[in-house]
């Protein structure tokens, strides 16, 4: 099959097929070799690598990865796509095709079975309109996985990569920058995909610790209280916390806590590090309560 990065290719197999974009999952189909190359090179594939991509839509990704990897595993949701997909990847015997909601297929069982539970590469253009989910799924399961090399929102991407006092700074800064460290690979215009996007997108390559750069007992709780924290962004941490409702976390643990660490009562949540947040973290944590972690 032709190399479906080129545009006239992928406008060749919509047309076979008389494609119908469907808006409401995220498709945006990418036609720009050099982007193509760019991600696969950022993943850093290798003959050895099961790659999972999210997503294939037509295939155009995955006949790149394909090219790299041992295996790839490809989850696309679209019903309308699976005929297309068996025809532009039939020249690869390393594919497999999962029709299924990414949300709802458990990836922990698919890494078992397709790579003996060892770690895979997350690939992906992703549908933008469920990237945090996405992400923090992965994450928060504990998938098996030595990097998530992904398509997302401009904006979203900076998110990911920035510090407290930045007004992108939130809840998925720090669960990102909890598990993996992020970097911003390619900044990519709209113009190469189709159809257009109506925003900027980047490539970010979320390299996964082997040990988070804080310690926490328990990781729930931390997140917890970050989810909380920036709930209502515009509120002190304090009535953020205590809005939240979280179990056996009081007003006066929470002032405690704030002057054990120095910080006044009117702390904002977005002006506190990981490292902070960590320190919180094990100051309120209800005693007896069951470390969730892992
Ligand atoms: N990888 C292709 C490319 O780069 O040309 C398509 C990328 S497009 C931005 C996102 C793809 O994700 C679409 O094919 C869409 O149908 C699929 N998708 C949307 N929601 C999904 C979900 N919940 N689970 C799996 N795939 C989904």
């Amino acid at each position: 099959m032709a190399n479906l990065g080129i545009p006239a290719n992928t406008i060749a197999v919509l047309q076979k097929y008389n494609f119908n974009f469907q808006k409401k999952y995220g498709q945006n189909f990418l036609i720009d070799t050099h982007v193509l190359d760019k991600i696969v090179a950022a993943a850093e594939i290798t003959a050895q690598d099961c790659v999972l991509e999210i997503g294939p839509g037509i295939g155009t990704m995955t006949q790149y990865l394909a090219e790299s990897a041992r295996e790839v595993v490809a989850v696309e949701i679209d019903k309308a796509l699976i005929p297309i997909l068996e025809d532009t990847l039939s020249a690869y015997k390393n594919v497999t095709i999962l029709n299924d909601d990414i949300l709802k297929v458990d990836i922990n069982r698919i890494v078992r079975e397709q790579n003996g539970g060892r770690p895979i590469k997350v690939v992906a253009n992703l549908p933008y309109y469920i990237t945090t989910p996405i992400i923090m799924g992965l994450f928060e399961n504990h998938v098996p996985l030595e990097s998530i090399t992904v398509m997302v929102q401009k904006e979203v991407a900076d998110r990911m990569q920035v510090g407290p006092g930045t007004k992108d700074y939130g809840a998925l800064s720090l669960a990102v920058q909890y598990y993996a460290r992020p970097e911003i690979v390619a900044n990519v215009p709209p113009n190469c995909f189709m159809p257009r996007p109506t925003v900027g997108s980047a490539v970010v390559r979320l390299t996964r610790y082997e040990k988070p750069p804080v310690e926490t007992a328990d990781e729930r709780f931390l997140f917890a209280l970050i989810r909380a924290s920036f709930n209502q962004r515009r509120k002190t941490l304090v009535n953020g916390l205590l809005n939240a409702g979280i179990p056996g976390v009081a007003k006066e643990d929470i002032t405690a806590a704030l002057a054990k660490m120095g910080l006044p009562l009117t702390v904002r949540g977005e002006a506190l590090t990981l490292e902070q947040f960590a320190r919180l973290g094990s100051l309120l944590r209800p005693s007896g309560v069951e470390n969730t972690s892992g």
